[in-house]
């Protein structure tokens, strides 16, 4: 099996174009076949280097390496479309010897004309052939004139193109019905789906999983390789993914690109097994590895109802893929500027207390600053402080250089304090919060000088 992602570099990858290299990645994984990278970058206009860059370290950030592609030749490339244009002629020049293309000198204009009457008359829009029979003679007097004109193929008249979608199932489309349909511009740069059929083609890929937004390609591709006596691969055009409003995913309903994602903090795992179950059912409802979504991703699990983005989701399964980083992961992940905060002696304890209350860095940012910089009061927190008493307030003062269990036994003493009464304002002496991780950790997080400190705050709002 060889599959393969063949993006348009003119954007950042985003969900959408990200889970179709995920679905092509792991369908290769589960067969021990070997997963392409194309770059198709035949719009020179809106292709970018950059972008191209990007989706590489973003494949690359998510752990879909490939075994082939730009930068791994394996006889097949070269993998940049922009660089294949002789192959692509070579091509056109068997089809034009076999009269399956010809020239149409039609303007924009006209076409637009065909159109509208069409519309009228309540006709679907399809070219109606109008210079598929020009003589020689006539072509090559347009030619010398220097009209300009594309090259359209040649459909076949009252046939049926017949597939098995791998998803969707049986597909039948009429070739009535698809019209003489363009494979080269008027500037002569080939159409995007004529070199996406012929790479596809070349490179020996078995199986296309792709958005189903291509899937009226398809008959069009399965015509010019049947003509062209070249491999057609099995297709499979995966559901759309709509976005909490049912509306297809946009960056207004929830999509966004992987590298804000990588910002954010995702974890690359979190998103893979995210995705990896939006429109594709696992039999195991738990977290597994990239490897074990491989070994047990299967395109026929692969749903065609539409998939729906759910954000909760997401963030369940970064929760568990935080929980599975070892210590040093997690260290690195939370970042330059939460790490500065946390004293040397105190970093094992910090990852061991701080860890299981972190989804994203910002938490063990925000819990950084709580344990290692002056507390923060809220208004009703304040209000709980100020009603503690002093006898209360003086035992955890003396009880400073004590553990955390002989300071509560010292200020239940003094202050006859007891369950929430006690907990509650010594909890919120320490974070400023009420919840948060155990308070024994925090006691020894905060430390001596730490808990003095707070003390002469609390003084002051019960002063003040
Ligand atoms: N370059 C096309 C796209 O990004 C690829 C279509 C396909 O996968 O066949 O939409």
């Amino acid at each position: 099996m060889k599959t393969r992602f063949a993006p348009s570099p003119t954007g950042y990858i985003h969900m959408g174009n990200a889970r179709t290299a995920l679905f092509s990645y792991l369908a290769a994984q589960a067969q021990g076949g070997d997963f392409v990278l194309r770059i198709e970058d035949t719009d020179a206009e809106r292709s970018r280097e950059e972008y191209v860059d990007a989706l590489r370290e973003d494949l690359l950030w998510l752990g879909l390496p490939w075994q082939e592609g730009p930068d791994a030749d394996k006889g097949n490339g070269p993998y940049w479309q922009s660089q294949r244009d002789a192959i692509y002629a070579q091509y056109y020049q068997k089809l034009q010897e076999m009269g399956m293309v010809y020239p149409c000198f039609c303007t924009p204009v006209e076409l637009e004309l065909m159109r509208k009457m069409q519309a009228q008359a309540g006709l679907p829009p399809r070219y109606d052939g109008r210079h598929a029979n020009l003589t020689p003679e006539q072509v090559a007097e347009r030619k010398a004139e220097g009209q300009p004109f594309t090259l359209r193929f040649r459909v076949p008249k009252g046939e049926e193109v017949v597939f098995d979608d791998m998803v969707k199932g049986k597909q039948r489309f009429k070739t009535d019905d698809i019209g003489d349909f363009i494979i080269a511009r008027g500037d002569g740069s080939p159409a995007f789906f004529f070199c996406n059929a012929i790479d596809d083609a070349l490179m020996g890929i078995t199986h296309v999983l792709r958005g189903e937004d291509h899937l009226t390609n398809t008959p069009r591709q399965i015509l010019m390789l049947k003509a062209l006596g070249l491999n057609v691969p099995n297709y499979g055009h995966m559901n759309l993914i709509l976005g909490t409003d049912g509306a297809p995913l946009s960056k207004r309903n929830g999509s966004r690109n992987i590298r804000q994602m990588q910002a954010e903090g995702f974890r690359p795992d979190a998103v893979l097994n995210y995705m990896a179950r939006l429109g594709h059912y696992y039999e195991n409802p738990a977290y597994m590895s990239p490897t074990e979504l491989g070994a047990a991703f299967k395109i026929e699990n692969c749903g065609s109802a539409p998939a729906r983005f759910d954000e909760a989701q997401l963030h369940y399964w970064q929760k568990e893929a935080v929980m599975r980083m070892d210590d040093a992961a997690w260290w690195d992940w939370i970042g330059e500027e939460a790490r500065q905060m946390v004293p040397v002696d105190k970093q094992a304890l910090f990852i061991e207390t701080i860890r299981p209350n972190t989804v994203f860095p910002q938490d063990a940012l925000t819990w950084a600053t709580i344990l290692f910089t002056p507390l923060t009061l809220s208004a009703e927190a304040e209000e709980v402080v100020a009603a503690t008493g002093d006898a209360f307030l003086t035992a955890v003062e003396t009880s400073v250089d004590l553990s955390y269990s002989d300071m509560v036994e010292a200020v239940k003493l003094a202050s006859g304090a007891k369950g929430k009464g006690l907990f509650m304002p010594l909890r919120l002496l320490m974070s400023g919060r009420h919840d948060g991780p155990e308070m024994a950790k925090m006691w020894q997080l905060i430390g001596r000088e730490g808990i003095l400190a707070r003390l002469g705050q609390v003084m002051s709002v019960k002063a003040g």
